[in-house]
């Protein structure tokens, strides 16, 4: 990260982000413009990064599978960075409108420098010259989310979600007083509001526990942004687009944050399971196993081995769903080779994690989790464990039923 040397102060600057619901009509994007106003006229420089319209990301991917079923990264990256690029200029232009001065700025423009890595770039270097620039000249700047540019000129994107990124990363290379997520919801609640009709909004959370929620499927945050803001200190809030609510501080830990037992309960669905019998209970075998699912660039989750009994043991691992159709053949002739029985796939699963730095400090998490499940009737196929979450295995038809259980017994409604 490099901050613009010798610029002259300006007003504190403020870093918005708003999202792809919350810029999903014209109606909307002027409603943007005026709380981007609004938040200018208030003594900020104001530096704005939208997301695609709604439904414009997946459409295009859905257009591009029209055309190609193995279009390149690249091009992908080309055609995807065009959502974002729409949003800047109509929300520059509905701030012009309003009497206000904006600019547009892709991400380039903005000095996003990222590796190669198209459709999931990491950002290796952000400039933000071209910004402090346009700020000290009084004007807002609108910067499109999710994309960047090689330091050879390719366009490049951040990965799903990757828009909350760009606004953590900017933020951070501004030294920027405040850092806002302004979505379709109040803030980060206990569970997904959807999922949960009884959540309720957190008012602060560490980063480390936000980053276990957004891996584990609370997709209120990209997980990465929330990684970037971990590692380089910038505490942000998730707010609404909407309303002037207060919303979720994410922040460092404090004292005080850990005598909470649970923050939040996280759902994922789609997942997928592989269970391999009768693996040799010999060393190596293991490893023979998960060198050739890495080879094959699967992304595996949970794995359990059971405990041997005579000489053989049982490895079952999850997955996304979509992973799965990686796997094909490629374990066939690993299993062959070890003298293990052939693999059982199984789909129709889920996850559902319960996070919270309290578990620290607080014993009994897990056997409140497991008597809630219990007691609803909902069977535990597999278990993992950190330091700050418990993740249960099971079917993907309970997994509504689960969360609302596990979010009960932790009395997550009334906290
Ligand atoms: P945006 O388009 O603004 O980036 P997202 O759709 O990415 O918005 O994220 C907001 C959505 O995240 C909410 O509408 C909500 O359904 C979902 N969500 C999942 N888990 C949570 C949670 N724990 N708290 C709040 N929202 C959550
Ligand atoms: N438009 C991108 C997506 O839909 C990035 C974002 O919205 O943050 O994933
Ligand atoms: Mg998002």
């Amino acid at each position: 990260m490099t901050a613009s040397p010798g610029s002259k102060s300006l007003p504190p600057v403020i870093v918005q982000k708003y999202g792809g619901t919350s810029v999903a009509t014209p109606e909307r994007i002027r409603h943007v413009a005026q709380r981007v106003l609004d938040t200018q006229r208030s003594g900020h420089s104001v530096v704005v990064v939208v997301s695609a319209m709604s439904g414009v990301t997946d459409s295009l991917i859905k257009l591009a599978d029209q055309v190609s079923q193995t279009p390149t990264h690249r091009e992908m990256d080309v055609l995807l960075a065009t959502g974002e690029q729409t949003t800047i200029a109509l929300t520059a232009m509905a701030i012009n409108a309003l009497g206000g001065k904006a600019v547009s700025l892709t991400g380039a423009q903005a000095g996003i420098i990222t590796n190669g890595s198209h459709t999931s770039a990491k950002i290796a270097n952000l400039s933000p010259r071209q910004i402090r620039k346009h700020l000290s000249d009084g004007l807002i700047c609108i910067v499109a989310g999710f994309q960047g540019q090689t330091l050879h000129g390719r366009i490049t994107t951040l990965g799903r979600g990757g828009s909350d990124l760009t606004a953590i990363a900017i933020a951070a290379a501004l030294k920027a007083k405040n850092c806002e997520i302004c979505t379709d919801v109040d803030g980060v609640y206990t569970c997904d509001p959807r999922i949960v009709p009884t959540a309720r909004k957190i008012d602060e959370i560490t980063y480390e526990e936000m980053l276990e929620m957004a891996s584990s499927g609370s997709k209120v945050m990209q997980s990465r942004s929330v990684e970037f803001a971990k590692k380089f200190n910038v505490p942000f809030e998730v707010r609404s687009s909407f309303n002037t609510n207060r919303g979720t501080i994410v922040k460092e830990e404090t004292p005080g944050l850990e005598n909470v037992v649970l923050r939040g309960v996280s759902v994922e669905r789609n997942q997928a399971k592989v269970t391999i019998p009768k693996v040799p209970d010999t060393p190596g075998a293991a490893s023979r196993i998960f060198t050739a699912l890495a080879e094959a660039g699967v992304v595996v989750d949970v794995i359990v081995q059971n405990a041997s009994s005579s000489g053989t043991t049982d490895i079952s691992f999850t997955l996304n769903r979509d992973e799965l159709e990686k796997i094909g053949h490629t374990l066939d002739s690993v299993v062959k080779e070890i003298g293990a029985a052939p693999l059982v796939r199984k789909d129709g699963i889920a996850k559902l994690s319960v996070v919270g730095i309290g578990m620290r400090s607080h014993s009994g998490v897990a056997a409140r989790l497991f008597e809630a499940l219990g007691q609803g009737g909902i069977n535990i196929q597999m278990i993992s464990t950190s330091e700050i979450k418990i993740a249960v295995i099971i079917d993907e038809d309970k997994i509504v039923e689960a969360a609302n259980l596990a979010h009960e017994a932790f009395g997550l409604a009334n906290a």
